[in-house]
């Protein structure tokens, strides 16, 4: 598959995640800067354009843009929190002026622990609203949940709720958190340790592969990636070489992430591992994840390169 292009559409939130990966920062585009900005992704041969934040859900004309998007030849998606998408006319609102994928922030099972990692005591009911409306609209939708010591030892209990209750799910993508973007907001213990996540990734990946579902991990280094490491989103994107474009509604602004993007840090220990070049390391090395806890593999990168490059979805 061809890039997307990634644009920031608002930076305000109806929840407050403690890990958010782009907070609140007040600001949000008007309507001439997003067609604007829409307007010149468009020609550039992305294979469509991803609408986030914040929550995307709170630019107000969202519907339109979806629709300026198709008309540009861009295909949109959405990564949301689920929250404003519960209101079901809302979202055949959203699904009248094209819009057909949703990727739906998740982190836990239960309802109490997505409360308190949102900050939003409605955030669990509002997503099963969202995730049962959009079933019934026939839209295609990706799970995102970002691991953090919460939620780390129950990856698969929430893969398989989900996929239980909502069997048209088929998409999972997992992000390690990021503890750099949001530090005022962390409690001190919410970066997982590697090892607190190791096993519940590797059944939740296992169950979900022997359904025929597919998923993607990102900032988590090829050593606790275990049986398929061809499913890590840096290395894909160092194998094949991608670059990304993303517009920051702050003060970044657009910025091309080229592979050197993906490339975090590396010990002593990643010199005798054969993953070493298709593998981005460990990102925050020392900083917030320790490089101790780093593990030396023997899987031979070439066939790594080759599943990859195999993989019909690309
Ligand atoms: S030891 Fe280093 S190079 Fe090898 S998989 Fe782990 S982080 Fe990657």
């Amino acid at each position: 598959m061809a890039e997307m292009a990634y644009l920031q559409v608002s930076r305000m939130c109806n929840q407050k995640c403690v890990f958010c990966s782009n907070p609140a920062n007040g600001s949000i585009l008007s309507w001439k800067e997003a067609k604007a900005l829409v307007g010149g992704f468009a020609g550039k041969k992305f294979a469509g354009i991803i609408l986030t934040g914040g929550e995307p859900t709170l630019f107000k004309e969202l519907p339109k843009l979806v629709a300026y998007a198709l008309e540009k030849g861009l295909p949109p998606r959405l990564i949301t929190n689920g929250q404003k998408t519960a209101d079901l006319k809302y979202l055949k609102a959203l699904h009248a002026a094209g819009l057909r994928h949703m990727h739906v922030s998740v982190h836990s099972r239960s309802a109490k622990k997505q409360a308190d990692l949102s900050r939003n005591p409605r955030s669990l009911p509002n997503i099963a609203k969202t995730l049962y409306y959009a079933g019934m609209l026939g839209m295609n939708v990706d799970i995102n949940t970002t691991i953090n010591r919460v939620n780390a030892g129950e990856l698969s209990t929430l893969a398989r709720w989900l996929t239980g209750r909502w069997p048209f799910l088929r998409h999972f993508v997992w992000n390690n958190l990021d503890p750099l973007m949001n530090g005022a907001a962390l409690g001190p213990d919410l970066a997982p340790r590697l090892r607190d996540f190791e096993v519940e990734l590797h059944r939740a990946m296992t169950d979900l592969a022997s359904t025929g579902r597919t998923f993607r991990v990102a900032r988590v280094p090829l050593c606790y990636m275990s049986d398929f490491p061809e499913c890590s989103t840096e290395t894909r994107r160092i194998v094949k070489g991608e670059a990304r474009s993303i517009y920051f509604l702050d003060q970044k602004g657009l910025q091309e992430q080229d592979r050197h993007h993906w490339t975090y840090g590396k010990s002593p220990r990643c010199a005798q591992c054969s993953l070493d070049p298709v593998c981005a390391g460990l990102y925050q090395m020392d900083a917030y994840y320790s490089s101790q806890e780093l593990c030396p593999s023997q899987l031979p990168a070439q066939e790594v390169r080759r599943r990859i490059l195999e993989d019909a979805e690309g």
